[in-house]
């Protein structure tokens, strides 16, 4: 009976600690009332980033692609992609091969991207790029082989054409001087032609979001939207031509990046931004940018916490009220703690481990305490997520005038494969949000290259064609 009645004080302890931290944080929990309100919001964005009157202004650039469709299962070949801007470098050999049903192969290799390079100048980085290029083709010997060359840049670029890609601006860690404004593709071309490296060109430059959708309707072709949830965080999906006055023509879709990392770069999100976030930008690489990726992607969410829990040491409510010089530093409390701590079975004592490393001695609560303020940030990033992929859905839904919309969205990124939570919450409420739609959410393996391959395979078939 003893035991029985100490696991229920236990229990009721944890109610009263977590209500008091939901009290607390408040301001970081949604009702279904403000998603459904940020939902229109986004959707009122994208019509804004769509117009050719409102565009120039529009924060959410809704920018095309010029990859008009997913693939139809006939692509084939020997490609090479380049994959810079997620949380690895990565250099891939895809090979798509087309006996009976088509099959993927891949070889991999990951090369580190010093701070000292993402930050320093422009040509630098490039020649970087192009180097690990010459190492990864030495390597695997294909050094004669001239294989075509797809390159997801995991950046906003405006693109006119497959093969062209203007930087508007770095986004995350990436910092390197002289690129913004132009076209990567020419800096990359240069760069490799400089070492003496002879091969095909770049034939395509696709964004991380299109790589995964294009990777995921390989295998669904009902894939239609592709998502990535990591260190930032971006969506794209099939647009009907006739709605994207930016491009000539009106048949058929073209897939639209919408750079949904930059909502609220106008004031839109104010409303449901806290003083955490506003922190969280000042002390950025790019104050006033991507602000809803500020408060969604894997980049900021351990910094999110890790300001959460100082001010409540500070108030006292915390380890005693202890401050460390650790908990004080930034960058030493991680999204991948995050996503430890919230592990159903260790994550309380994992929270011991972790806090126990920024030197404050966590008593019992205190660990119960920052688990759940933990799934406070994590919950809220789903959330707002969530409501931004909703929006999308009701789009696509209207697009094709339809009662019920039954699609697929592709999904990559380190904090959604990571979380042990995140994607079983993203996903409720997204139905919840949108119960008229049926979703099924594809994760997509290494999506973000492998999907630049699919993009090369399809344009070198086009050019293919063109040249037959
Ligand atoms: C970039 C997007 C990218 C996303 C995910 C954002 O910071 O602006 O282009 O898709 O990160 O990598
Ligand atoms: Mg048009």
């Amino acid at each position: 009976i003893t035991a029985v009645a100490r696991r229920y004080c236990d229990k009721r302890r944890q109610e009263w600690l977590k209500l008091r931290i939901d009290k607390y944080l408040y301001s970081m929990r949604f009702s279904d009332e403000t998603l459904l309100e940020i939902m229109s919001r986004f959707r009122r964005e994208l019509e804004k980033g769509l117009s050719q009157d409102t565009n120039p202004t529009a924060t959410v650039k809704m920018l095309p692609t010029f990859v008009r469709s997913i693939p139809d299962g006939t692509e084939k070949g020997d490609f090479i992609a380049l994959d810079l801007g997620g949380s690895n470098f990565r250099i891939l050999r895809v090979k798509v091969s087309h006996e009976k049903k088509q099959t993927v192969q891949m070889e991999t290799e990951i090369y580190d991207t010093p701070e000292d390079i993402i930050h320093g100048s422009g040509t630098r980085l490039f020649d970087h790029v192009a180097e690990c290029l010459g190492d990864f083709m030495e390597k695997h010997k294909i050094k004669d082989k001239k294989l075509p060359v797809g390159f997801t840049f995991s950046f906003p670029c405006a693109q006119t054409k497959l093969d062209e890609g203007i930087l508007l601006t770095w986004t995350k860690r990436f910092k390197a001087s002289g690129v913004e404004g132009m076209d990567v593709v020419k800096l990359l071309n240069k760069a490799i032609k400089k070492r003496g490296v002879r091969f095909t060109d770049i034939m395509a430059v696709v964004n991380d979001t299109v790589g995964t959708m294009m990777t995921c309707g390989f295998d669904d072709h009902r894939c239609e939207v592709g998502i990535i949830i990591g260190t930032g965080t971006n969506a794209c999906y099939m647009e009907e031509m006739r709605h994207i006055e930016l491009v000539e023509g009106d048949e058929g879709r073209m897939c639209i990046n919408t750079e949904w990392g930059a909502f609220g770069d106008d004031g839109m999100l104010e409303d449901i931004r806290t003083d955490f976030d506003r922190d969280i930008d000042r002390g950025s690489l790019n104050p006033g940018k991507q602000l809803f990726e500020k408060m969604v992607s894997g980049m900021y969410m351990g910094e999110l916490v890790r300001l959460i829990l100082v001010k409540m040491a500070r108030e006292g409510l915390l380890f005693e009220g202890r401050i460390t010089p650790e908990l004080l530093t930034k960058g030493k409390f991680e999204t991948k703690h995050i996503s430890a701590i919230e592990k159903s079975k260790e994550g309380l004592s994992k929270a011991k481990e972790i806090l126990a490393r920024l030197g404050v001695e966590p008593s019992a609560d205190d660990c119960i305490a920052v688990q759940h303020v933990c799934a406070i940030v994590s919950f809220r990033s789903a959330s707002l997520v969530a409501a931004t992929l909703a929006a999308i859905l009701t789009r696509l839904k209207d697009n094709k005038h339809v009662p019920r919309l039954k699609t697929t969205v592709g999904i990559d990124g380190s904090l959604y494969k990571m979380h042990p939570q995140y994607a079983r919450r993203l996903h409720k409420t997204v139905r919840r949000l949108v119960p008229e739609c049926d979703v099924r959410f594809l994760l997509s393996e290494s999506g973000s290259g492998k999907g630049a391959a699919m993009v090369t395979a399809w344009a070198y078939r086009l050019c293919g064609d063109a040249q037959q």
